[in-house]
């Protein structure tokens, strides 16, 4: 499925977190190393980031072929990333709405997954009818407090869901892990969660399954979830 990577520290540039590292975001696009759904990720991208307000960009295009993208990239700077390859599940729309991260204005969310749409409320507010869009929209509306207490009830809800969410509101990064991958990197400027890490270092730690990740300063914490 998708691969997604947040950042929290110091301001760094979209290109040195998605574009530069051997094995980070454009490589997954097409040659991801950990992806146990999927083959390649060419349904589209997003990178959003934190300069007074919450900043988007997003596309339904294959990430290696933005060639204006990678031209503006080393230029956008910020000291909190949330960034997305997609590869869409069967039946989902491709259109740029359909991309992570999604936003209700204060926090982005990527979701690395899939969910059966029918366990989740309609919900009015959602980008786009796509699952991860619909299952933002629940989670914008039970509030971020809440992250690990919704992942569990839907996984509950639907036990053949994959809910791995990565969300950040410029001073907080929150994941969780729910049937798919996620990787840390404590770096001396920040933090790096990642679906798989972009590259060797030997000091990316592996996250366990169905546990929420809480992430604030240089602060990682992990919390089992219910029903893990
Ligand atoms: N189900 C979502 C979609 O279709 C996410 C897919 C994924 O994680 N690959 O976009």
């Amino acid at each position: 499925m998708c691969r997604h990577l947040g950042w929290l520290g110091a301001s760094v540039s979209a290109s040195s977190l998605v574009l530069d590292p051997p094995s980070g975001l454009l490589v997954q696009s097409y040659s991801p190393r950990r992806q146990k759904h999927g083959t390649i990720n060419a349904d589209g991208w997003g990178v959003g980031f934190f300069d007074r307000g919450v900043r988007r960009w997003r596309s339904d295009k294959p990430l290696w072929g933005d060639t204006s993208f990678a031209s503006v990239a080393p230029t956008l700077h910020s000291g909190c990333f949330v960034a997305a390859v997609r590869s869409a599940t069967v039946g989902m729309p491709i259109e740029p709405s359909a991309s992570a991260p999604f936003s209700d204005g204060t926090w982005l969310l990527s979701h690395n997954g899939v969910v059966d749409r029918a366990v989740l409320p309609a919900a009015a507010a959602a980008e786009s009818t796509v699952d991860s869009a619909v299952l933002a929209a629940h989670i914008f509306e039970r509030g971020l407090h809440a992250l690990g207490d919704t992942v569990a009830r839907v996984g509950a809800r639907d036990p053949g869901a994959r809910l791995n969410i990565l969300a950040a509101d410029g001073a907080t990064l929150l994941a969780t892990t729910w049937g798919d991958t996620l990787f840390a990197l404590q770096r001396d400027d920040g933090i790096v969660l990642a679906s798989e890490p972009y590259d060797d270092d030997p000091s990316w730690r592996d996250i366990p399954d169905r546990h929420l990740v809480e992430v604030s300063g240089a602060r990682l914490t992990l919390t089992p979830l219910e029903g893990s």
